[in-house]
């Protein structure tokens, strides 16, 4: 059986501000929102999303999930009985996961942000990781100020063995509503890195999905910080219960979607995602 999968937002703190980010502006408010219930507490809870579906998918992401208290341990429990998949701009020295953290259990999604990060500092670190047998490449936000840069960028990551993907901006630069407002060749120079057509569609060109069958909610679920679960991010306000609630539950089956558009990868659990 398919894997089931939560896209955990651990909490909202971040040691950068960069400002595109979602939470610019916002993290005080944001941070209300974080609770530290402690490791056993949070491996019991997952303990039991194991009892009721077997081994699943744990995205971890924030804020940034590396300066979240006790981390690498909190990785290496959660880790035993589910895959972890790490969302991090690694700011974090790398040696204590290297050391402590299973690589054929956890792998990293990798967010290079050159406003506050050093190209070459993340490289080192990546080829710890790799070294160690970890998995993982770094994803570049084609933001307008940065989009002069992503070919260099991409040349030095793809030198080193790093691969490297882009992400279309969404929000506002200059008073410009993004991603409609890329020119025509911004959007032909970000193409190539989206991948196939479906991502084009919903990452750049915002396709409607309201109505079309999801199973956003049944097979996957988004968890903020202080443990209520949507069935995804453009649904984050419709909550469908809380993961600390001993009789939560996933829905049963799927359902339509009840959000204009879909604009990271979570289309793909569209029922007919595959087809667009
Ligand atoms: S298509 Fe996207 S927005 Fe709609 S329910 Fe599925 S995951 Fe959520």
């Amino acid at each position: 059986m398919e894997r089931i999968t939560f896209v955990w937002d651990i909490h909202y703190k971040c040691n950068f501000r960069c400002p595109f980010c979602w939470f610019y502006g916002k993290w005080e408010e944001m941070g209300k929102h974080n609770v530290y219930p402690g490791i056993n507490k949070l491996s019991e809870v997952w303990d039991r999303m194991y009892d009721l579906y077997g081994e699943c998918q744990i995205s971890i992401t924030g804020g940034e999930p590396s300066i979240y208290p006790d981390f690498v341990r909190l990785i290496e429990n959660l880790s035993k009985k589910h895959i972890v998949k790490i969302t991090s701009q690694l700011s974090c020295a790398v040696d204590d996961i290297c050391e402590k953290i299973n690589p054929e259990r956890v792998f990293f999604d990798i967010n290079f942000h050159p406003l506050e990060a050093k190209s070459g500092e993340l490289i080192e670190k990546i080829r710890k990781l790799k070294n160690k047998g970890f998995r993982g490449g770094v994803c570049y936000l084609a933001y307008p100020p940065q989009m002069k840069d992503i070919l260099k960028y991409r040349d030095e990551f793809e030198r080193n063995g790093i691969t490297f993907a882009l992400a279309a901006f969404w929000g506002e630069y200059e008073g410009k509503k993004y991603p409609e407002s890329y020119t025509e060749r911004e959007r032909e120079a970000i193409k190539p890195f989206l991948g196939d057509m479906n991502r084009v569609s919903h990452h750049l060109e915002g396709k409607k999905t309201k109505g079309r069958l999801c199973r956003a909610g049944c097979h996957y679920a988004s968890i903020k910080a202080d443990g209520t679960v949507t069935r995804c991010g453009p649904l984050s306000h419709k909550p469908i219960g809380n993961i600390f609630d001993k009789d939560f539950r996933l829905m049963e089956a799927p359902s339509p979607c009840e959000a204009d558009v879909c604009p990271n990868d979570e289309y793909v659990w569209l029922v007919d995602g595959k087809e667009g």
